[in-house]
């Protein structure tokens, strides 16, 4: 009798574990990041990292190749230095020029698997990918700053037309389950803190790509507008985390903190998942 139960554990410990095994075999990951299939690891433990987070998604190869922004970095716009050594300082253009937003920070390098993340959940409309890429987009605001300590979270929006183009904003789906984050995580946080109607983008912008920065400010000036019909209180006083998915020369998040600031916004701050290194000239 216990011999045959035990025989019984064995066969049904056997068939799962070769289910398991066939299941790997012929349904592998298809890895975002090369298009290579990979043997999806089987995880449990709590995501802390980038890797852990994108593991279902990138390979091994493709995972390792992620960077994270690290000092020494400009305080200001979280701009990283190339050289690794020496303490933060501010950069050349923010002491020329400075940005209107008080601060700016991003997880990673817009490089290797998270570039390619980005770019499948932008353009490829790859849903399956905001959930990870939002949770630790989350991770990285507590990691800077308390999130109790923005009264609204502001998505950079898309022109209407973008928009209906894409079908969804890319800022706004990275955002989507931080209410629910900050609510297990015993954060006060107001209702409306995710604030999608307050900031408009009136104009469609030209690609920035290739411009000075002069042009490209031109290029962005009344671009964004606080919308007057919206029923909220404005911005009035607030402070304000300002969130898009990747951060080039600062422009569009400069021009949008100009339009908060204008509107009576306390402060703005900039949280970005990624961060496009540029060459200061
Ligand atoms: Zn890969
Ligand atoms: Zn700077």
């Amino acid at each position: 009798m216990i011999a045959s139960s035990r025989w019984q554990t064995w066969a049904r410990r056997t068939v799962r574990r070769l289910g398991a095994i066939g299941a790997e075999v012929c349904f592998p990951g298809i890895c975002c990041g090369c298009g290579r299939l990979f043997r999806l690891p089987r995880r449990t433990e709590q995501a802390v990292t980038f890797e852990q987070w994108m593991h279902r998604f990138l390979c091994e190869v493709c995972v390792q190749a992620f960077q994270a922004v690290r000092s020494p970095l400009c305080p200001q716009c979280g701009q990283p230095f190339a050289s690794p050594h020496g303490p933060d300082h501010l950069c050349g253009q923010c002491q020329e020029r400075p940005f209107r937003f008080s601060a700016a920070r991003a997880a990673g390098l817009y490089e290797g698997g998270l570039r390619t993340a980005i770019q499948q959940l932008k353009y490829q409309g790859r849903d399956a990918l905001a959930q990870p890429l939002g949770r630790f987009l989350w991770q990285t605001l507590g990691r800077h700053w308390e999130p109790a300590q923005f009264d609204r979270v502001i998505p950079v929006p898309l022109h209407p037309r973008r928009l209906r183009q894409r079908g969804f904003n890319q800022a706004a789906v990275l955002v989507r389950e931080w209410p629910l984050l900050a609510k297990r995580q015993g954060h006060q946080v107001p209702p409306d803190w995710i604030d999608r109607r307050t900031l408009r983008r009136e104009r469609p912008t030209q690609p920035q790509t290739g411009l000075k920065r002069e042009e490209r400010v031109t290029n962005l000036r009344r671009a964004f507008q606080v919308n007057p019909h919206s029923s909220g209180p404005g911005v009035k006083n607030l402070r304000v985390l300002l969130v898009d998915d990747v951060m080039t020369t600062g422009t569009t998040v400069d021009a949008c903190a100009q339009t908060l600031m204008a509107a009576g916004a306390a402060e703005v701050r900039v949280l970005t998942l990624a961060r496009a290194v540029v060459t200061q000239g």
